[in-house]
């Protein structure tokens, strides 16, 4: 008999612990079990697995208590390696969340060790046996055929000999057996083979190469050939048959860099990215365990895939928002790269043409190895221009577009180049406003503005999903009187282009129309085979994309989120108009862009016109520092929620007296919207020393009772 000790999913944050079972069949750490727990049968995740000779009783007076069986064995193997289970602890540690949360952000949905039953699909395989008998000639090709191939789905058999598989089997000389239904593999011809490349990419090269540091931040300006450099690298460690890992912020990005990759390598790759169903996802979490691929594109939870020998990891757009998961377990995928990094003894190379405040200050004290690249491939900077709407707003297209953008994209559809618009609203007319009372409808469920989709013909909350159509009375104060529209999205957007352009293809990707399978690479590979003319959308276009064509990019709203109150606005709509600046011009042609804002005179609009990243960076330094924000200080959010609103309120106001501490600032009580008809309290613990703040966290509430849930986000990304 065994005695196991393993993890269970619990509401409770305090009850972060293992319990004890007992188990008569053989198991091992890092496997699945269910067992029993408060009458409930629950999935369980192995510890440890010791083997023991006193009986049932001896063993209950031992623990003081009664030691259930385990109910049933799940898994032959460990599904966990015995890194990512160091992994797993050390991530509780760092974002103080529960053990269980960690293995479960590290497995694919089907395998997660919860509550919840995930089948995993079978597929039948047909295999030759030892009987005999006779066979008609064309059954025995059949054979023949199968005999050479080995095993063999039977599907596949059956389309091969359609009249002859069920025969076979019957006459016993074919077994059919079931198995795990595995990805299929899916290599291409290598049709990029390796560039000579340009002397700065060969400088950087050389750096890396011979440099003995772990954590790499290449600095370069967008169309430096980073991609390049990326890819060479990661021949490098192909060549003595270590695995790759390629990180992309957003499955939007995912094509292109797919695409890269295997049309230079040629090899089968697994890609991990959130637009996979569980059984895709799995399968391509089997495809790296088993070791039949050794590439990896993938966005985010990539970084868990359980890698034996990893050579490289490349993080391309380090600086983005994505990386950072925003639930439980709130965890930064960097952090975790470069963990693995070191646990793999293999360089982690962090890429970008804007980086992080917080890498590049890390680079600039040599923590990151800084490594530039300053020229662009193709040596053509594109023009920006900045059009201030308050005088250059042409009335034709309701004051959406100014007029010298209204010019520019006429003469890109006359010389048959493409154009991208950005636009970082999605919707049609963003809100409707009451005529009676001048109220903006907002979410029954959230204190956020609906926005108006005219192709469903409803009101959407882009926070919970709410949807339903115009009202016909004023929610506030009851008025018939109907509504103004005001605010613009990308579908208004793209109707009023149309409009002014009814020569134009038009494609608009954002989140509702890509929210098909697919959708992203529907729409980007159509507009890479030029048949729109121009391409609207979110932020979600603004990054890596590289189009030849495209050689003007229109930045609709560039002053957009520039005054939110997140210190970190500003370095993000910085980022954005960059990286759209980025898109133009990519090739032989010379690229244009027009950043229209309200206010030319913001330093986040003048440097990004200027592409000047290191202005930036100190003017947003003086100011990061005049407010003792990161990189100079670390942050840890905790948010307590409940539909109690008093309750909320009162539990946080007590955690804040208890977290008070004179090295560091507690701020907030803070309360924000509502969301999901849940009320939000927020505080923020700011300070030098991180691990003080977070030992100091972690003690508090493992002292004081909090009934609300609780959310904890160390480094928070997003504080809205
Ligand atoms: P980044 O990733 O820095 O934005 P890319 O790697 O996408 O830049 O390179 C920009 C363009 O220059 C691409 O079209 C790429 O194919 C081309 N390029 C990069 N390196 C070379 C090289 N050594 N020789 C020829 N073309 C190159
Ligand atoms: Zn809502």
């Amino acid at each position: 008999m065994k005695v196991i000790q393993c993890w269970i999913e619990h509401p409770a944050r305090k009850i972060d612990q293992t319990f004890t079972y007992l188990c008569e069949e053989n198991v091992t750490a890092g496997t699945r079990v269910e067992v029993e727990f408060n009458h409930r049968t629950v999935i369980g995740f192995v510890e440890s697995a010791e083997e023991t000779d006193l009986s049932r009783e001896e063993l209950e007076k031992k623990y003081g208590r009664r030691l259930f069986s385990v109910q049933k064995v799940l898994d032959s193997e460990p599904l966990i390696t015995a890194e990512l289970h160091d992994l797993a602890l050390w991530m509780r540690e760092a974002t103080l969340s529960a053990t269980i949360s960690c293995f479960q952000a590290m497995l694919p949905a089907k395998i997660k060790p919860h509550t919840g039953k995930h089948r995993i699909v079978m597929e039948k395989w047909a295999e030759i046996t030892d009987q005999e008998a006779s066979l008609t000639p064309k059954q025995a090709d059949a054979f023949a055929w199968l005999a050479q191939a080995g095993t063999v789905p039977y599907a596949e058999l059956r389309k091969r000999f359609p009249n002859q598989a069920a025969q076979l089997v019957k006459k016993g000389v074919i077994r059919i057996f079931e198995k795990e239904r595995t990805a299929q593999s899916m290599e291409r011809e290598i049709r990029s083979p390796e560039k000579k490349l340009s002397a700065e990419q060969q400088a950087a090269m050389d750096e890396i190469t011979s440099g003995t540091d772990d954590v790499y931040l290449i600095k370069g300006v967008t169309g430096s050939g980073k991609t390049e450099v990326y890819l060479q690298l990661a021949a490098r460690a192909l060549k003595q048959n270590k695995q790759v890992l390629f990180l992309v912020p957003e499955i939007g990005l995912t094509p292109q860099m797919i695409d890269r990759v295997s049309s230079r390598f040629g090899e089968d790759l697994a890609i991990y990215h959130s637009g996979l169903n569980p059984q895709e996802k799995y399968e391509q979490y089997r495809k790296v365990r088993s070791g039949r691929t050794s590439i990896v594109v993938g966005t985010r939870s990539a970084v868990f895939l359980p890698f034996t020998d990893l050579g490289l990891i490349v993080m391309d757009e380090e600086h983005d928002a994505s990386y950072k998961q925003e639930n439980d377990p709130a965890y930064h995928c960097r952090d975790i790269a470069v963990w693995r990094s070191r646990y793999h003894h293999c360089k982690l190379i962090l890429g970008s043409a804007t980086p992080s405040l917080e890498s590049y200050a890390r680079a600039l004290k040599n923590v990151y190895h800084l490594i530039r690249m300053d020229e662009r491939f193709n040596h053509s900077v594109p023009e920006i221009h900045i059009a201030e709407m308050r005088k250059e707003a042409d009335p034709e297209s309701g004051g959406i577009l100014s007029r010298t953008l209204k010019e520019k994209i006429r003469e890109r559809l006359d010389h048959k180049e493409q154009c991208i618009l950005l636009l970082n609203r999605r919707g049609y007319h963003t809100m409707l406003r009451c005529r009676s009372c001048n109220e903006v409808l907002v979410c029954p469920h959230c204190d956020i503005a609906m926005s108006w989709h005219r192709d469903i013909r409803r009101m959407k909350c882009h926070t919970c999903g709410t949807e339903f159509p115009v009202p016909d009375t004023c929610p506030a104060c009851g008025a018939k009187e109907g509504f103004t529209t005001f605010g613009v999205g990308t579908e208004k957007l793209e109707s009023c282009l149309a409009e002014l352009f009814p020569d134009a293809r038009i494609l608009r990707m954002d989140r509702d129309t890509t929210a098909r399978k697919n959708g992203h690479a529907g729409i980007l590979e159509a507009f890479g085979r030029h048949e729109a003319d121009i391409l609207v959308g979110t932020q979600m276009i603004a990054k890596g994309l590289d189009y030849p064509d495209v050689t003007l990019v229109g930045i609709i709203n560039g002053d957009e989120g520039l005054n939110r109150y997140d210190f970190r606005s500003c370095e993000t709509a910085f980022d954005l108009l960059m990286q759209a600046s980025g898109r133009s011009g990519r090739a032989e042609k010379t690229g244009e862009v027009i950043i229209q804002v309200m206010d030319p005179e913001h330093y986040a609009v003048q440097c990004a016109v200027k592409q000047d990243y290191d202005s930036f960076y100190k003017h947003e330094m003086r100011f990061r520092h005049a407010g003792q924000y990161p990189p100079y200080t670390y942050m840890i959010a905790v948010t307590l929620s409940g539909r109690n609103e008093d309750r909320v309120v009162r539990e946080a106001l007590s955690l804040k007296q208890a977290l008070m501490d004179e090295s560091y600032k507690t701020i907030g009580v803070i309360s924000l919207l509502k969301i999901r008809d849940l009320s939000r309290m927020r505080i923020i613990m700011k300070g030098k020393n991180l691990d003080h703040m977070r030992n100091r966290l972690k003690n508090v509430l493992e002292n004081t009772e909090i009934r609300e849930k609780i959310r904890i986000d160390v480094n928070p990304m997003n504080l809205e």
